[in-house]
């Protein structure tokens, strides 16, 4: 296998507090990794490098760990330009929503699904993001669930079954048959296709008996539950992810002290989405009040054709920055080493040995540099899994 030695790294976030200054980030400067096939084979000092079959000079930037983006709806097809431009234009819109979307996306070919898959996948990539997490919910039959699933499987490990996404207008009369839909038959089908359930737990959409229901028939099928949970109002969504052993509970913008300290006593992280909050101007999260109880926080972009239609992590860490009380090292930490908890993946998110070899080049000297100068491309380059997936002219 080829080793490639990165050398001459101004400045590296690790994420491994074994190394450099000690603080979460385990900043190094002046430093190097050595890549051997789709793992990291060595981190340290440039100065103290081994050789290696290939060397690339990074010229004095600096590199962080892959993104990893735990929480995006990328099978989807359609577009909802109209609904946005009327929400910020401050004009009434009364189309579908997310029933927009599941019509669209049901019209749709598998083809047209795949290719807007990868659409965004390249273009994630480019923005340095190395790990995805991706979710159905806009088929909401049995075949329409299992085919979205079935796509993203094609593209990532971490797929997520989201039949519980809202109750689908062929349902609306009878919520109740569509939890036992999503419970039994749309579980079976799904189920092999995906790591993990979610449901949107939420006053429209479903509350937390049929939450815990529709995640408790998940996980005897073998898929571990994440929540949507307390994004647009105060609900149950946090203490039932927390009780159930939940990866995450994700939005976590309305939460009581008591969701707080379940976040900050379990084991379940708290991701927070600020696209969501900038594209429809809603109120942030309290990312200080999370981190200040001891919580773990992740970063995501939410990636969904209705309220969040960005697939960059760095925009989410200026924003997560500039509003949500974090400081930059901790966005980076959330948008790497948060996203992999949140995964519970110990072999992304960080640049250690053994670890994946997915690694972002910044044209910065420093990662500060991804909240300070917002809305500018600094991704460079990129290795995913070992491989310079994206080059950048200079
Ligand atoms: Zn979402």
């Amino acid at each position: 296998m080829t080793t490639t030695l990165i050398t001459n790294i101004a400045s590296l976030v690790t994420n491994d507090p074994a190394q450099g200054d000690g603080t979460p980030l385990g900043l190094l400067t002046d430093a190097a990794v050595v890549l051997d096939g789709e793992k990291i084979a060595w981190v340290g000092p440039a100065d103290k490098a081994p050789a290696a079959d290939e060397t690339y000079d990074a010229e004095g930037r600096a590199a962080i760990p892959g993104f990893v983006d735990s929480h995006s709806h990328l099978v989807f097809a359609g577009d909802r330009t109209q609904e946005f431009n009327a929400r910020m234009s401050g004009r009434p819109y009364s189309a579908g929503g997310i029933r927009t979307t599941v019509a669209a996306t049901r019209a749709a070919t598998d083809e047209e699904l795949e290719a807007n898959v990868t659409h965004y996948l390249a273009e994630a990539l480019r923005q340095g993001t190395t790990t995805f997490e991706t979710k159905s919910g806009y088929g909401l039959t049995t075949r329409d669930e299992a085919r979205a699933l079935r796509i993203a499987a094609r593209h990532t490990d971490e797929v997520t079954f989201l039949g519980a996404h809202i109750v689908p207008p062929d349902h609306a009369d009878d919520p109740a048959a569509y939890v036992e839909l999503v419970t039994g038959e749309m579980l079976d089908a799904c189920a092999p296709h995906a790591r993990w359930i979610d449901v949107f737990c939420e006053k429209g959409a479903f509350d937390g008996d049929q939450a815990r229901a529709i995640l408790t028939a998940g996980k005897a099928k073998g898929l571990h539950p994440r929540i949507h949970a307390n994004q647009l109002s105060y609900g149950p969504g946090v203490q039932l992810a927390v009780e159930l052993d939940a990866a995450s509970a994700d939005h976590c913008t309305h939460l009581t002290d008591a969701d707080v300290d379940a976040l900050a006593q379990g084991d379940t992280v708290a991701t927070l989405l600020p696209g969501a909050e900038f594209s429809t101007r809603a109120e942030w999260p309290d990312a200080r009040r999370l981190l200040d109880a001891g919580a773990t926080v992740a970063l995501s972009t939410d990636c969904n054709p209705g309220s969040s239609f960005t697939s960059s992590m760095p925009f989410c860490i200026a924003l997560a920055v500039r509003d949500m009380g974090m400081t930059p090292d901790e966005a980076i930490w959330s948008a790497t080493a948060g996203g992999a908890r949140a995964l519970r993946r110990t072999d992304i998110g960080v640049i250690r040995e053994g670890a994946r070899a997915d690694l972002a080049l910044l044209d910065a000297p420093s990662h500060v540099h991804l909240a300070y100068r917002p809305g500018v491309p600094l991704v460079g380059e990129v290795w995913q899994r070992g491989s310079r997936r994206v080059t950048a002219e200079r």
